[in-house]
């Protein structure tokens, strides 16, 4: 038998998931009748666009005729949705990212692990606390984490989000290598200001570090002052990567399809001190490791740019935000801290000290026949959290806010 990589016997189970769904399935035996709501969903509800449908489909009808048939593809992406996502996303917003810049994938996901192969192994790793696990669980299989203590990782530097600080999390006193921002934020559905990002900026230009930043929201961003894109910020295209998806923007999470910026004047150096260009180490990680995107998926995508695409992503984008300022009212209204919700689905609560993560969630499900995300399973500094999500129909979201009133429940 081969010897297998140790670090996985390190992950810890990814069990928050499915003991939610354990801890439903067992208030449903006893309740029966009782309608359980999913707050806790972290997928999308809202069907494709129109102008996505009719793009997927013209894309399979060239797929069936010799003259239009596409096999493989670039492993950077179709120049016409390249073409699209730097015109849109960023020129079209005095920002300077051009095709060049820009990777097409299958989804931030897989990004965001993979862009593990071309920093150092022994690369020093931030993350928030709270964040959305994935950076955490790579940096683990990459080797990069050191051991769990206290659920507590000692190779990682955590950067700690909480009311106090707004959940802005504070630069790190340490020379951290590679940091991973993510705003808005999942879990805490609060977006940064500008002046707030430019810190982490500066930081970076000052340590020599890579910032990761994970986007996979800006299109719930309506605040004027809050960032939807790094490269917002002056220098950040010396010091930053983007990582972006179709997802929760546009109905893609079961299509696949995202993209990564990785601008032309980040550097590098190899351990000789030679100086390289992270966008052709990616480019080259990518021709190796990636076949492309598939081509379906992609005339989809550019789908979401035409006028059309463009008017859908802000209605359902602005759904899934009314249906989170629902949720923000209903648990400030029975006395509850609520924060995120304004620029993103997420609604981050909490019932005051004294309880943790599982008893609020077991609470609210008896009280009231929602299912909430513990905030624990999203790192230390989750723990006395819940996590809704405005992804519901709107129809649930108000049955399951108006049984939060009408249920009296105090913790
Ligand atoms: N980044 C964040 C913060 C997310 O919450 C998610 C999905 O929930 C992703 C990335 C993954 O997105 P994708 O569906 O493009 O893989």
């Amino acid at each position: 038998m081969i010897q297998v990589n140790d670090r996985f016997r390190q992950l810890p189970e990814s069990y928050l998931f499915s003991e939610v769904a354990r801890r439903v399935a067992a208030y449903k035996k006893n309740n029966a009748g009782v309608e359980i709501i999913r707050m806790d969903i972290g997928d999308v509800t809202q069907p494709l666009f129109d102008s996505v449908v009719e793009a997927m489909h013209a894309a399979v009808d060239d797929l069936a005729c010799p003259a239009s048939f596409h096999g493989y593809g670039p492993e950077q992406g179709y120049s016409f949705l390249r073409d699209a996502i730097s015109r849109h996303d960023y020129h079209d917003r005095g920002l300077g990212i051009d095709p060049a810049d820009i990777f097409v994938s299958d989804g931030a996901k897989s990004d965001l692990g993979n862009l593990g192969d071309i920093y150092s192994r022994d690369c020093k790793v931030a993350v928030m606390n709270p964040s959305y696990p994935v950076y955490v669980d790579d940096s683990v299989i990459d080797g990069r984490a050191g051991e769990i203590v206290d659920g507590i990782w000692n190779g990682l530097v955590y950067l700690d989000c909480d009311p106090d600080n707004n959940f802005m999390p504070s630069l790190p006193k340490e020379k951290v290598d590679v940091i991973f921002l993510c705003f808005p934020n999942n879990p805490t559905g609060e977006a940064i200001t500008r002046n707030e990002l430019a810190k982490w900026v500066s930081y970076a230009q000052e340590k020599g570090s890579l910032i990761i930043y994970d986007s996979a929201y800006e299109a719930f961003v309506r605040e004027p002052d809050k960032v939807r894109s790094i490269y917002e910020i002056e220098g950040a295209d010396e010091v930053a990567i983007e990582v972006r998806s179709f997802s929760k923007t546009a109905g893609f999470t079961g299509i696949r399809c995202g993209y990564t910026v990785v601008p032309r004047k980040l550097k590098g150096r190899y351990a000789d001190g030679t100086e390289v260009s992270l966008n052709m180490l990616w480019n080259r990680r990518q021709c190796t490791k990636f076949n492309g995107a598939s081509y379906v998926a992609q005339r989809g995508a550019a789908a979401i740019y035409t006028p059309e695409g463009l008017a859908d992503v802000r209605k359902v984008t602005d759904y899934y935000i009314g249906n989170a300022a629902i949720i923000k009212d209903a648990f400030s209204r029975i006395g509850f801290n609520a924060y995120g919700g304004d620029n993103s689905p997420y609604v981050w609560v909490s019932a005051g000290v004294g309880k943790d993560s599982w008893q609020i969630f077991e609470a609210v499900l008896h009280a009231c026949g929602f299912s909430t995300t513990p905030g624990s399973g999203f790192g230390t500094k989750g723990e006395g959290y819940i996590r809704l999500t405005g992804f519901n129909s709107r129809e649930n979201t108000e049955i399951a806010m108006s049984r939060l009133i009408d249920s009296g429940i105090g913790l």
